[in-house]
C-alpha cells in the first residue's frame, strides 16, 4: 500500500499560512521563543529571496543520468539531511498557487528533530521545529546553486511553496503517509521535517515505496486517541480525488496554536520505534501507557508547565 492512486487526482490549493484565524496565528507568532523567532526571520528575509539561483549559460550535459543521480544525492546527504530521494513531479499534485512550473523532477530530503525536545511539546519544541526548518532551506538554497551552476534550472521549495512536500516525499519514496498526517520514515520515525528541490535536470525518480506503515495505521489509531483537538480522522477520507489519510486542519489549529506547534500525534506514534529514535520512544512509551489518552497527556503536559489547557485567552 506504499503507492498512491492519483489517477483522479486534482491540483490542491495551499491553505492559509499560519492557519485560517489570522489574529490567533499572529498572535501564536509573536509567543514564539526567540530562537524560532531569528530562524523565522532568516527563512523568510535572507533565504526566501533567493531560492532560485541564476543559472549558468554553460550547461553542463549529463551523458549517464543514473550517475548524476548519485552525484546530486550524495551531494545532499553530506550537506547533512538524513535522507533524500527523487521524484517525477506529477502537475496535479503542484498546489494551485504555483501556477505552471516547468519542473520535472524534485530532490526531496528530511532532517530528523530531537525525539527527547519535540516529546516536551513546549517553546524548545517549537525551538527546535524552527531549528530544523531553516537547516532544511539553507540546504535547499545550497542545492538549488549547485544545480543551476550545471546549467539547470532549479527552486529551493519550503514547506510553503509550490508542491506539497509530503506527497512529493512518499512519491520519491521517502515514506508513507500516516494517520496523523504526516509522513513516516523508515529511518525517522514521525519526528522530522521535509524540504525539496525542484528542478530540469534529468535525473532519475525513485517512486513510491511500500514500507507496510499504511497497514499499521489502518489497525492503530494511537494519534487518534491523543489528538486533543478530535482533529484525525480513523478512516481514510477522498481529498483533492485522492484517498487518503486525512487531519481536520480547523479542529487541529487552536491545538496547534495553543501548544506551541502540538505534534502531540507525531510523538505518540509508535512508528517511531522502527527508526533512529527507537530508544528515545520507547522510554517515553511508559509515560504514554500512564496518560492513557489525550485528556491524561493534556494533564501531564499541565502538569509540567504553567499551562491551562483549557484557557485560550492568551491567543484570543
Ligand atoms: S499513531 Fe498509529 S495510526 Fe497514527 S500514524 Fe502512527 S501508526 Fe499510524
Ligand atoms: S498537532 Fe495536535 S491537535 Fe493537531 S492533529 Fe496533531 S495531535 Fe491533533
Amino acid at each position: 500500500m506504499g503507492k498512491i492512486d492519483i489517477s483522479n487526482a486534482t491540483r490542491p490549493t495551499r491553505a492559509r499560512i499560519g492557519g485560517s484565524d489570522r489574529d490567533r496565528a499572529a498572535r501564536f507568532s509573536k509567543r514564539m521563543p526567540p530562537a524560532a523567532k531569528r530562524s523565522v526571520f532568516l527563512r523568510n528575509n535572507v533565504l526566501l529571496p533567493i531560492r532560485t539561483p541564476p543559472v549558468n549559460p554553460e550547461r553542463t550535459e549529463i551523458p549517464d543520468p543514473p550517475q548524476a543521480t548519485e552525484v546530486i544525492k550524495q551531494l545532499v546527504r553530506d550537506m547533512g539531511v538524513d535522507d533524500v530521494g527523487i521524484a517525477e513531479i506529477d502537475r496535479r499534485l503542484l498546489f494551485t498557487q504555483a501556477g505552471e512550473l516547468q519542473h520535472t523532477r524534485a530532490i526531496v530530503y528530511g532532517i530528523a528533530m530531537s525525539f527527547d525536545t519535540m516529546a516536551d511539546i513546549g517553546p524548545r519544541s517549537q525551538d527546535e521545529v524552527h531549528r530544523v526548518y531553516r537547516k532544511l532551506d539553507e540546504t535547499g538554497v545550497r542545492l538549488a546553486q549547485h544545480i543551476a551552476a550545471y546549467g539547470y534550472n532549479a527552486s529551493m521549495q519550503p514547506n510553503e511553496g509550490d508542491v506539497p512536500l509530503v506527497a512529493m516525499a512518499q512519491m520519491a519514496g521517502l515514506g508513507e503517509l500516516g494517520k496523523h498526517g504526516s509522513l513516516i520514515s523508515p529511518k525517522m520515525g514521525a519526528s522530522f521535517r521535509l524540504g525539496a528541490v525542484t528542478t530540469d535536470m534529468p535525473l532519475l525518480a525513485d517512486g513510491p515505496k511500500d514500507f507496510g506503515f499504511d497497514e499499521v495505521c489502518t489497525k492503530c489509531g494511537v494519534c487518534t486517541r491523543f489528538c486533543p483537538g478530535d482533529a484525525i480522522n480513523p478512516d481514510k477520507q477522498v481529498v483533492n480525488g485522492i484517498e487518503r489519510w486525512h487531519v481536520d486542519t480547523p479542529a487541529c489549529e487552536p491545538y496547534f496554536h495553543k501548544l506551541y506547534g502540538c505534534k502531540i500525534c507525531l510523538m505518540v506514534c509508535p512508528l517511531n520505534s522502527r527508526g533512529m529514535f527507537g530508544q528515545e520512544f520507547r522510554a517515553a512509551s511508559k509515560v504514554l501507557v500512564q496518560t492513557k489518552d489525550a485528556k491524561g497527556m493534556l494533564q501531564l503536559i499541565e502538569a509540567r508547565t504553567d499551562m491551562n489547557y483549557e484557557d485560550f485567552s492568551d491567543l484570543e
